[in-house]
């Protein structure tokens, strides 16, 4: 079946149709067969349709909101010039999943949408405003646009951590805050992180309960996860996707104190505070320059740049004080795996977040690291090492699809 999956952003909408289903999910043999992004949504928009053979169409137009992207989304994929030849009309997009950022403590699994859990969502609109409210957009758009027969699924970035114990979850705030408005950590990137340690036990070969390893996702937005047994024991976000590491504009973990600290000093309402923490800081605010570190990187090496390495250094020292952490809670663990855009591409950050790890038995393979790059799926620690290290390139889609068709199937839902 042709699952259409969807990530709606503030002004953004990215999309893949994977055809998948119970066989091609036992088989591996699911696969991408167009996908693309609507950027600016909301002014002059600019869109990058690409099918399976790589034919890319760049364009740019005016798209009101998410349900014109859609709509402009289903028309190219059902027009000749798209190039898809499964799709021919709408009735070819069979189901429709969808990312949505906030579960709150109901969802603990990806699940079909019907109005109760529309309701359930827009219930987590206070813990998420930035995202669940887009997320929403998608899902209507889609019914409008499909008919409400078309099945849908919401898939929660929050999903996969519901596996903590209080000890990891909770505030050392009054309790009642927990209590009364749900105030602890719910973690962000989840679907990321299960999609890591599933490929990790294929990889490996391995049952899914003996794997306990730390993932390190880290794109423009990171975070990490303790995993244990195969479920997340542990991870960095919080209440929201602003603790923990350094991110491309977020400042992860900060003094609470600073905040009003701030406010007073420099006149900065709580909207302001919010978005200095949130798009003004991390790489971007350390470096006066630029959120990328693709570019941090080379003004480091080209121009040595100070606040660049300074960037560079907090990020990296960030990551391994949360590696220290799990690995005193995991007891040890088997393997470090980097994902994300940095974790993928990035032999530099990679070995910079690894060094002087002999003493817990971790030695990196400079070849290895070195080549596995661009999407590349592989072990980058040397013989011999009892921490091992890999990469492993994500696939959120992928999750969402076949957790979709699982569902239109009837089929269990793994939560982990
Ligand atoms: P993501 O959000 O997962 O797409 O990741 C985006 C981040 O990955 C940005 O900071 C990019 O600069 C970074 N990135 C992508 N390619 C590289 C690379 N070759 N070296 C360093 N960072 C990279």
């Amino acid at each position: 079946m042709n699952v259409l999956v969807l990530n709606a952003g503030s002004s953004s909408l990215k999309f893949q149709v994977i055809d998948t289903d119970l066989e091609k999910i036992a088989s591996d043999a699911d696969r991408c067969i167009a996908r693309g992004v609507v950027e600016r949504i909301g002014s002059q928009a600019l869109l990058r349709f690409e099918n399976e053979g790589g034919k890319v169409l760049h364009t740019a137009q005016p798209i009101r909101d998410h349900h014109a992207a859609i709509d402009q989304v289903m028309r190219w994929l059902i027009s000749a010039e798209a190039g898809v030849p499964t799709i021919q009309s709408f009735a070819d997009i069979h189901a429709a999943g969808h990312r949505v950022v906030h579960g709150g403590e109901k969802f603990a699994r990806s699940v079909l949408i019907t109005p109760e859990v529309i309701a359930d969502i827009e219930e987590c609109i206070d813990l998420a405003p930035l995202h669940n409210p887009d997320n929403l957009r998608g899902i209507r758009a889609m019914a409008d646009i499909l008919g409400p027969g078309i099945p849908q699924a919401a898939v929660f970035d929050t999903a996969f951590h519901h596996s903590m114990p209080p000890r990891s979850y909770l505030y050392a705030i009054p309790y009642q805050f927990y209590r009364r408005h749900r105030v602890r950590r719910y973690g962000f990137h989840g679907t990321s992180h299960r999609y890591v340690a599933y490929r990790y036990r294929r990889m490996l070969n391995i049952p899914k309960e003996t794997v306990r390893v730390i993932t390190l996702h880290l794109g423009n937005g990171c975070s990490a996860a303790a995993i244990d047994a195969g479920r997340s024991l542990d991870t960095s976000m919080g209440m929201t996707p602003l603790e923990g590491l350094v991110m491309g504009t977020r400042a992860g973990d900060i003094d609470p104190a600073v905040v009003e600290y701030l406010m007073e000093k420099e006149g900065f309402s709580s909207q302001q505070m919010e978005a200095l923490l949130n798009k003004q800081s991390g790489l971007l605010g350390v470096s006066g320059l630029t959120n990328d570190m693709r570019d941090l990187l080379a003004e480091a090496q080209e121009h040595d740049d100070r606040r660049a390495r300074l960037a560079i250094d907090i990020f990296v020292h960030r990551a391994r004080k949360y590696i220290g952490a799990y690995l005193m809670e995991l007891g040890g663990a088997d393997a470090l795996i980097f994902a994300g855009g940095i974790g993928e591409n990035s032999p530099e950050i990679r070995e910079r977040i690894c060094a002087g790890m002999d003493w817990c038995g971790l030695r990196i393979d400079p070849a290895r690291n070195a080549a596995t790059v661009n999407r590349k799926e592989g072990e980058i620690s040397a013989d011999g090492s009892t921490l091992r290290a890999y990469v492993i390139p994500t696939d959120e889609e992928l999750l969402i699809a076949r957790d979709t068709a699982r569902l239109v199937a009837k089929a269990e839902v793994p939560a982990w």
